[in-house]
């Protein structure tokens, strides 16, 4: 087998617990480091997708009224089945995402994870007795909203689907996914083992297709009662406007344009290891990726230099071979990157390190740039408030606390953010301050399965993972019963 081979893999639609080809043509995926053609997937459109949310929608009254434990068992059973498969699924992420295997690999046992806490927290999903005159009693029921239309990315190609699906699934709703073009195998692969763990026919469905009418029919469909769409903002305010004739329940997490603070008193060496690390996680291609990096002026030499000498030991390749970083997922990916950086160097800021597209040997097929840092960067750049997913690394110099958080804060987006500071001050006046969903201080690791994760402004809103994500997935319900005249 060589290296590039792709592993078997299902190519056509799930639908109501059957494997059905799609009514469109099939069209290619192809690897992002070799621009080889991996495979061809079926597409269906809106018929596919009225059969799917059909099929939610009948396997709805008996999967939400399972107990809970049996829910929860199907659940942990896939999280084994995905464990047991992580080689085969990091390899299929890695060939049609082009992120390097590990980081693919550290994105299955993320599902792993996802999949056992949401089966936990399903038992713990708990309503409430208020306190109530003596003839009543008051009480809060939580039930589950019902058929959920997910559209998912291809950053992250299988977290992004976990993490919408495991909440759901956990207390009884049921599920058509759509997910990205660019990255259906991992999504394929996912569904072959919700089968293999045999969850009844229609809990969970994929359709896969052009995304306009698929859409469409997810989001302005009766019988969808929810929307959870991770994406750009541009699709995510049409989603939301499709979506409100029918008054769904919406969870929209959208673009960042993170900023990263490094103070005078912070730890440099930790906060450029920190952003060395981040910064190239998946390329920069995530939407809580720093993406403005504001250093204090009275580090900034060290930290240019520290950033400088470190970024070297970045190495970029074939995610099959294991490098830091891999390549941009498409064409468009790679121009948005070169447009940003031409447009930054012609208003005045300096490369200090990189620049350039990568395109001789193993690059030559790629979509392939050099890990990038741009000094001198200015508000009338379009890189300093365009979100980039690519490696560039843009500096900016402040010179207080006050000016920093405000332009911190000057943004449509509030995802992520991070700084780096040690003194209680900063930290606790900072992290008021910055009007971000999410906020890392000395640290960037903030999604875990646990922790709730999503935006503000233009970011979206609702959120994913812990015990706010699956809130997103309940309706509340209050009875008052009359126990006495
Ligand atoms: P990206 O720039 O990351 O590709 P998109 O928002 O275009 O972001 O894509 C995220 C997901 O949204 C993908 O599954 C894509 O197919 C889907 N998508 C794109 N356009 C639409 C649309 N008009 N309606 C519904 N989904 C869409």
């Amino acid at each position: 087998m060589t290296k590039h081979q792709l592993p078997s893999v299902e190519t056509r639609l799930y639908i109501n617990g059957e494997w059905v080809e799609g009514s469109k043509e099939k069209i290619p995926v192809t690897n992002p480091a070799t621009g080889d053609v991996l495979t061809e997937i079926h597409q269906g459109a809106e018929a596919e997708t009225e059969a799917a949310i059909a099929a939610a929608k009948k396997a709805f009254p008996t999967w939400s009224e399972l107990p809970v434990t049996e829910r929860a068992a199907y659940m942990n059973k896939l999280a084994d089945l995905i464990e047991e498969d992580t080689n085969r699924l990091a390899t299929i992420m890695t060939l049609e995402q082009g992120k390097p295997l590990t980081q693919a690999a550290g994105e299955i046992k993320s599902n792993v994870e996802n999949l056992r806490w949401n089966a936990a927290q399903a038992q713990r999903v708990f309503g409430e007795i208020i306190p109530s005159p003596p003839t009543n009693q008051w009480q809060v029921r939580k039930q589950p909203v019902g058929v959920v239309g997910a559209i998912t990315p291809w950053n992250f190609p299988s977290n992004m689907i976990i993490r919408k699906i495991a909440p759901g699934i956990a207390v009884g709703c049921t599920i058509v996914l759509k997910p990205a073009k660019e990255t259906p195998l991992s999504a394929l692969a996912l569904m072959e083992l919700f089968e293999k763990a045999e969850f009844p026919a229609g809990v969970v469905n994929i359709v896969l297709g052009d995304a306009k009418p698929i859409g469409k029919v997810l989001s302005e469909s009766e019988d969808v009662a929810k929307i959870t769409f991770t994406g750009s903002t541009n699709v995510g305010k049409i989603l939301n406007q499709q979506a409100s004739d029918s008054l769904k329940k919406v969870s929209l997490e959208l673009g960042g344009h993170a900023p990263y603070i490094i103070f005078p008193d912070a730890d440099l060496e930790l906060a450029v290891d920190t952003l060395i690390t981040t910064k190239f996680r998946n390329n920069g291609q995530v939407c809580v990726s720093p993406n403005r990096i504001f250093v204090h002026q009275d580090v900034k030499e060290e930290v240019t230099h520290l950033l400088v000498e470190k970024i070297q030991e970045v190495t970029v390749g074939d995610g099959m071979d294991d490098p830091t970083t891999g390549p941009l997922i498409n064409q468009a990916g790679l121009d948005k990157v070169v447009a940003q950086l031409k447009d930054a160097t012609e208003k005045g800021a300096k490369v200090l390190f990189g620049g350039q597209q990568l395109t001789e040997g193993e690059y030559q097929n790629g979509f392939f740039f050099q890990p990038t840092v741009l000094d001198e960067v200015t508000t009338d750049m379009d890189i300093y408030y365009e979100e980039t997913f690519g490696p560039v690394i843009p500096l900016i110099t402040f010179e207080d606390e006050d000016e920093v958080i405000k332009a911190a804060n000057d943004t449509e987006f509030g995802l992520a953010s991070y700084f780096f500071a040690n003194n209680i001050q900063t930290i606790d006046k900072v992290s008021r301050g910055l009007d971000y969903g999410m906020v890392g201080v000395n640290d960037t690791a903030i999604s875990n399965s646990a922790t709730p994760f999503g935006g503000m402004k233009h970011s979206g809103f609702g959120r994913e993972n812990g015990i706010y994500g699956v809130e997103e997935y309940v309706e509340v319900k209050f009875v008052n019963i009359r126990t006495a005249k």
